[in-house]
């Protein structure tokens, strides 16, 4: 028997409810439950895989090769459950199945409404294939919104429709501090809780983020004005490192009170391994610092997989990660590279798009090269890194990437661009539009024996998630290998290339897919571990 957590925000965004949803999952799993956790996103959008990074922070890609809020993340780095496409559905996803529906006269010419038919999709979307003992269903937006509403409806009516033993809303609030006064303050609380009373939603536990103690009458006067039990007001403090959050929600009896809601007994959480990553985080052996060459780095968020990936990969070195954002068009003006690339400890190019920036990030790889520097290439860091190679050591001058426009030398194209007799492009979906062109989700790739790829992961094969369209041209792979780039792993059948490598260099990997992904506190991926292990070796000797 399923049970669902709905977890909505009020008063204002950027509370941390994806990481609340996430770290209440970790802690339920401490406790010997398993967990699902699930998105919906209000806005019309028909997924986040067209929204600007700027805007909407990192697109985060399933094993199935969905691309989905970057919140799905977080729920896999705190409870290890893999997401999947059905666990994350925006607003625009609902109204376009709906409509496909209507057109196909599915409803027999009845009216189409937003309840209940709109509501009806939500619901069905919620409840689908959950076999597990919760599914935590976290609403996007703040109470209020006119986009939430029917999410906010469908839920209402969910939990008339499971009953308390299997539904139960908990709602994430902020408790401010007002200085000139000295007090904190409960009324945007109150207010907050109203509207969602208001909606037809009693919530039965409240999540008070707040940036200092809350002291028992307040808490009182909050669960008096806001109709819930007096234990059922959790405090949320501001911690010192995310992967404290599970520890500290279970102090405040977070957990017990879920426990207490559904009538369930458990064993006393296991949160020795959060412990340990927290003793670590306090108490690193050093610091390292890396180089993210990026486009977007105005807001981290657009990286946030990578940056919890190199945490992971610090925690695993027991070393404290130090990162420094390059814009990546500082590095083509004269005499920069050397003076901003030369104080890192290793360099890293992320994910991109498009041409602007590129020439500085194919300088960040010619100095990694040649000044033996730690270099990581993820996606597009990869494709700048064999465009590096073909210029400067294969003496192609004018290669290039089709995606910045036709050029007589694609050593990065689509694959239609260059594949020869047979070769068909690898997709997930039929669609033409912008939506659906890339290659997305996971694919595997051979290593092959003897590369340093095939030593760090230790097996034959890998499962790894993309999300490109373009590729990198294997009808050029002799050419480069001659010249010293190793093409370490490759499409099973050997047509996409998937890892390059330079053996006679202390580190120097780019991989066409997105490892980050797939990285966990509790489980750090190895080429984190291992490029964070080089950087750390650097450290000691510059
Ligand atoms: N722009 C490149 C492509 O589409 C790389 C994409 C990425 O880095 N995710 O192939």
């Amino acid at each position: 028997m399923t049970r669902f957590i709905f977890i909505t925000g009020g008063v204002v965004s950027s509370l941390g409810k994806g990481l609340a949803s996430a770290a209440l999952g970790a802690s339920l799993q401490a406790r010997g439950f398993t967990v699902r956790l699930r998105k919906l996103d209000p806005y019309i959008n028909v997924d986040p895989g067209t929204m600007s990074p700027y805007q909407h922070g990192e697109c985060y890609v399933t094993e199935d090769g969905a691309e989905t809020d970057l919140d799905l993340g977080h729920y896999e780095r705190f409870t290890g459950v893999s997401s999947r496409r059905s666990d994350n559905v925006t607003t625009g996803r609902i109204y376009s199945n709906v409509i496909a529906r209507e057109r196909r006269g599915d409803y027999l010419g009845g009216t189409v409404q937003v309840i209940p038919h709109i509501t009806d999709a939500i619901k069905e979307f919620v409840m689908s294939d959950a076999t597990e003992d919760f599914v935590l269903v976290e609403i996007g937006g703040t109470v209020g919104d006119i986009e939430s509403l029917p999410f906010l409806e469908a839920i209402r009516q969910m939990g008339n429709d499971l009953g308390d033993g299997r539904a139960l809303f908990m709602h994430l609030t902020l408790v401010p501090y007002i200085s000139s006064a000295g007090e904190l303050k409960t009324k945007p609380t109150q207010h907050s809780v109203k509207e969602l009373q208001s909606v037809g939603i009693q919530p039965d536990i409240l999540l008070c983020r707040c940036d200092r103690e809350i002291p028992i009458n307040e808490r009182r006067k909050i669960a008096r004005f806001c109709n819930v039990r007096e234990a059922a007001v959790i405090p949320a403090y501001d911690v010192d490192n995310i992967y404290q959050v599970p520890i500290s929600y279970h102090q405040y009896g977070l957990d017990n009170e879920v426990l207490y809601h559904f009538g369930l007994q458990a064993q006393e959480p296991d949160l020795q391994p959060w412990e340990d990553i927290c003793n670590t985080i306090r108490n690193p052996e050093g610091e390292v610092t890396i180089g993210i060459v990026g486009k977007y780095i105005q807001l981290p968020d657009a990286y946030k997989s990578l940056t919890e990936a190199l945490t992971h990969g610090g925690i695993a070195n027991k070393v404290r990660v130090k990162l420094e954002w390059i814009a990546s068009d500082e590095l083509e003006k004269e005499g920069n590279v050397n003076e901003i690339l030369s104080k890192l400890d290793a360099i890293m190019v992320p994910g991109g798009f498009g041409e602007r920036g590129t020439e500085g990030k194919i300088a960040a790889a010619r100095y990694a090269r040649e000044n033996k520097v730690p270099y990581f290439g993820i996606c597009f860091g990869m494709q700048m890194a064999v465009l590096e190679a073909a210029r400067n050591l294969a003496g192609l001058k004018d290669a290039s990437s089709s995606e910045f426009g036709p050029t007589k030398t694609p050593l990065v194209g689509l694959m239609t661009e260059w594949a020869k007799d047979g070769g068909s492009v690898e997709r997930r979906s039929d669609d033409d539009d912008l939506g659906g062109t890339m290659r997305l989700g996971n694919y595997e790739c051979k290593l092959v024996d003897g590369t340093r790829a095939r030593e760090i992961y230790g097996s034959e094969t890998v499962l790894e998630r993309h999300r490109h369209r373009y590729e990198v041209n294997v009808n050029f792979m002799g050419q480069l290998e001659e010249k010293g780039l190793k093409f370490s792993g490759l499409s099973p059948d050997g047509r996409l290339p998937e890892i390059v490598e330079y053996p006679d260099h202390p580190w120097f990997i780019g991989v066409q897919f997105h490892p980050e992904l797939r990285s966990r506190p509790l489980d750090p991926h190895p080429l984190f571990v291992s490029y964070i292990k080089a950087a750390k070796e650097r450290s000691r000797l510059v």
